[in-house]
C-alpha cells in the first residue's frame, strides 16, 4: 500500500488547471490515488439550470461508525494577470522553502496533507474501527450550486451517517495553528430598487426624485444597531456595496435609484428576521416619500456555531502541541462550505495559513505543509484510538 508524500501530491494536484467549474480530470486523479489505499470512490456530477455541471467526489474507507469526514475543494480561482506571477501558476515550483502555484494555499495542499496522513494511518492500521471519508467539491470558489450543497443532499438521501467533519480550508491568518473555525457568520445581500417619478429638474414638484428616498433609506440602514456581538461572534455589520442612479441627462430627475448592500450576521439573527426588519424601513420611508420599492434578497448562508465538544478540544490540543501556538476557536471571516455540511454533522475547519490565497504567487511554506500532515495524522490516530 503506498504512503503518499504531501509535497509531491500537492504539486500533482496544482498541475490540473481546475478553475471553477472546470474539472480538468482532477477528481478522477484523486479518486485513483484514494483507491490505491482502499477507498471506494464515487464521482458525483451535478447539473442545474443556469449553471454549468460540476464534478464532486465522495470517497469512503471502511463501513463502520464512527465516520470521520474531511471536506474540501479542488477548484481554484483564475490566476489573474500571468505577467505578475514569477512562475506559471499551474506549473508549481518550490522556491525558498515555499511551494508556489494556484491552489497551493486554497486548498489543494491541505487535501494532499490529509491524503498523506490517511495513507500513513491505513498502512499501520489495516483494520481500524470506523470509517474515513472525503467530500471533495469542484464548486467552492464558484456559485456553489452543484457542489457541496448537492453532495450533502445526496448523502442525506443515502442515509450516510457522518459523525464529525473537518473542513481543510485555510483558517490561519498569519501563523499555522492560530485559528480553528467553529462556526461562520451568515451572509445576506439585498438589491434595492426605488421607483419615483421622472421629471424636469426645474419642476421638482411635478416629479418624485428617488435619490432622496434611497439616501434616507441607506442612512437608516447604516444606523441600525443590530447587536453588540456575542461571546462567539463579532457584531452584525451592514455594508453598502453599490449605489446606482442611471441618468443620461443633467436636467432630468431620474425615475429610479438602486442600491446593493450585504450583511454579515451572527446567530442572534436569521436571514428572515433581518428581511423583516429591513422591509419595515423600506415600507415606512417609501410610504412617506410616496415612492414604490422592490427588494431582492440573496442568502448565501445562515449563521451557525458548532458547540465545541471533545473532538474539538482533542483537535485544538493536537494543533497547540505541534505548532506551539495558542489556538483560538473563531467564527470570523467569510462563508465556507461548512454552511452546508453542518446540516448533517458537527464540523470545524482547520487548514493552512490563508495569507496568499487568491493572490498571484499563491504559496505554502513546505514546513507548514509537513506540520499540517503531522496534525492531520495525529487527529486521525486520536479519533480512532
Ligand atoms: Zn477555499
Amino acid at each position: 500500500m503506498p504512503i503518499y508524500n504531501e509535497v509531491i501530491l500537492a504539486k500533482e494536484l496544482i498541475r490540473f488547471p481546475s478553475i471553477t467549474p472546470i474539472d480538468a480530470g482532477i477528481m478522477k486523479f484523486l479518486a485513483k490515488k484514494l483507491s490505491t489505499i482502499g477507498f471506494k470512490c464515487k464521482i458525483l456530477e451535478f447539473k442545474d439550470k443556469n449553471s454549468k455541471p460540476v464534478k464532486n467526489l465522495y470517497a469512503k474507507l471502511g463501513h463502520n461508525q464512527p465516520n470521520f469526514m474531511f471536506a474540501g475543494h479542488l477548484d481554484v480561482v483564475p490566476p489573474g494577470n500571468l505577467k505578475d506571477w514569477t512562475i506559471k501558476p499551474f506549473n508549481p515550483r518550490v522556491k525558498r522553502g515555499h511551494l508556489i502555484g494556484r491552489g497551493a494555499n486554497d486548498m489543494k495542499s491541505a487535501i494532499a496533507s490529509w491524503v498523506a496522513a490517511v495513507s500513513k494511518f491505513v498502512s499501520k492500521n489495516k483494520k481500524f474501527s470506523g470509517s474515513i471519508s472525503l467530500l471533495i467539491t469542484g464548486d467552492e470558489e464558484g456559485i456553489a450550486i452543484n457542489g457541496t450543497k448537492k453532495v450533502v443532499e445526496y448523502l442525506k438521501k443515502r442515509k450516510e451517517k457522518i459523525d464529525f467533519c473537518l473542513v481543510g480550508e485555510p483558517t490561519n491568518p498569519n501563523k499555522l495553528g492560530e485559528m480553528i473555525k467553529i462556526g461562520r457568520r451568515g451572509s445576506i445581500t439585498g438589491h434595492l430598487n426605488i421607483i419615483g417619478t421622472q421629471g424636469h429638474v426645474a419642476y421638482p414638484h411635478h416629479a418624485n426624485n428617488p435619490s432622496n428616498t434611497i439616501i434616507k433609506i441607506l442612512k437608516k440602514l447604516k444606523e441600525i444597531n443590530f447587536d453588540k456581538g456575542t461571546k462567539d461572534f463579532q457584531k452584525t455589520n451592514l455594508e453598502i456595496t453599490r449605489i446606482n442612479i442611471d441618468n443620461s441627462a443633467d436636467n432630468v430627475i431620474p425615475g429610479s435609484a438602486r442600491a446593493t448592500f450585504n450583511i454579515r450576521f451572527n446567530n442572534k439573527h436569521s436571514s428572515n428576521s433581518l428581511k423583516q426588519k429591513l422591509n419595515k424601513i423600506f415600507k415606512s420611508v417609501t410610504k412617506k416619500n410616496k415612492c414604490k420599492y422592490n427588494i431582492d434578497y440573496l442568502v448565501s448562508g445562515e449563521a451557525f456555531l458548532t458547540k465545541p465538544n471533545n473532538t474539538t478540544y482533542m483537535i485544538q490540543n493536537i494543533i497547540k502541541k505541534i505548532t506551539k501556538v495558542k489556538t483560538k476557536l473563531s467564527t470570523t471571516g467569510g462563508t465556507s462550505d461548512a454552511r452546508f455540511i453542518r446540516k448533517i454533522t458537527p464540523c470545524l475547519e482547520f487548514g493552512l495559513v490563508g495569507k496568499t490565497m487568491h493572490k498571484v504567487d499563491e504559496a505554502v511554506s513546505i514546513s507548514d505543509l509537513k506540520k499540517l500532515t503531522k496534525i492531520y495524522s495525529n487527529i486521525i490516530e486520536n479519533y480512532f484510538k
